[in-house]
């Protein structure tokens, strides 16, 4: 096979995206990465899944920039079968759950739950949603008498886990039959998905009145885009700039942008610090960790729901 047709064959299980923030077509490179370069930070994957049927580990995959709005994004995104073989087959399983024991990472979903709880209605039953539920390990700290946990899960392996410790997972069937929901989470999820203003309005579509919830991505502000991008040029990649699995490098600003639009507001609330500069620049790799309340408007109105900013606060990431 020569190198023509086996780049031809590797575009066929890859789709071409639009800006996920303003739908353009029309974007600049800003890098172009293989997989072979990001094998040594990323231990979770199984390299022997990437051949010449799937994607070749020297398939160079472009991360753009928007040329109408800047919004930084993976130009390509995998094929739903392929993306499902890649979840479940390039990612080793056992790799992932080990980080679900790190007393770091128990302490971080505790103190979430907590706040969440906080911010949450005096309800004798409290429904919470986790979007993109993993393992179940934030579910499994939230469980408690009075309070009913789902997960939105696709991967079986996390499902069967799951519902090991008492969590149920399952598809967007599964999450629509138990809705509305009180307290929502979204950690770590959005920068995954080819559409996620679509994805947060449909986990607006399932909350209840005056919901609260927590929504998190990895921090893809321009210094620290720009600081990576120089650090590649020295060999040095950072794992996080991962074309396949991370579709979506947002900004603080295009993070709350999308939010917004999709008709939540930010929560100010007490006791919690809000989220300065400063604070993030301690952190390595640092996530935006934030508080949304949720507010149904009557029936009908397209922007049903408000959120208010109560509590942004950070937290250390442990991956
Ligand atoms: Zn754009």
């Amino acid at each position: 096979m020569n190198n023509k047709s086996m780049t031809d064959n590797t575009l066929s299980r890859l789709e071409k995206r639009a800006c996920p923030f303003c739908m353009s077509m029309r974007q600049d490179t800003l890098v172009m990465l293989t997989m072979s370069q990001l094998f040594p930070v990323n231990p979770t994957l199984d390299q022997s899944w990437f051949n010449e049927k799937t994607i070749p580990p020297g398939f160079e995959l472009p991360i753009v920039r928007c040329s109408e709005c800047s919004f930084v994004y993976s130009l390509y995104k995998m094929k739903d079968h392929v993306a499902l073989s890649y979840y479940n087959e390039a990612i080793l399983a056992e790799k992932s759950k080990e980080k679900i024991y790190k007393k770091a990472k128990r302490r971080s979903l505790i103190s979430l739950w907590q706040q969440l709880h906080l911010l949450s209605e005096d309800k004798d039953t409290l429904k919470v949603l986790d979007f993109g539920a993993g393992w179940g390990d934030f579910l499994a700290i939230a469980k408690s008498p009075g309070v009913e946990v789902h997960g939105l899960e696709f991967d079986e392996r996390k499902i069967h886990f799951s519902k090991a410790q008492g969590v149920r997972s399952g598809g967007i069937d599964f999450i629509k039959d138990n809705a509305p929901y009180d307290i929502f989470m979204c950690n770590q999820v959005l920068e995954h998905l080819d559409r996620p203003g679509d994805a947060l309005k449909q986990i607006r579509s399932f909350l209840a009145k005056n919901a609260v919830g927590f929504v998190a991505v990895p921090n893809f502000s321009d210094d620290v885009l720009e600081k990576h991008i120089g650090a590649l040029y020295k060999g040095k990649v950072e794992k996080n700039l991962h074309p396949l699995e991370h579709l979506n490098y947002f900004t603080p600003f295009s993070f709350r942008q999308m939010i917004f639009k999709a008709g939540f507001k930010e929560v100010a609330g007490d006791g919690f610090k809000a989220a300065s500069k400063k604070s993030s620049k301690n952190s390595r790799f640092p996530g935006f960790f934030n508080m949304f309340k949720a507010k149904k408007q009557p029936t009908g109105e397209s922007t049903n729901i408000f959120v208010t900013i109560s509590a942004a606060h950070k937290l250390k990431r442990n991956n």
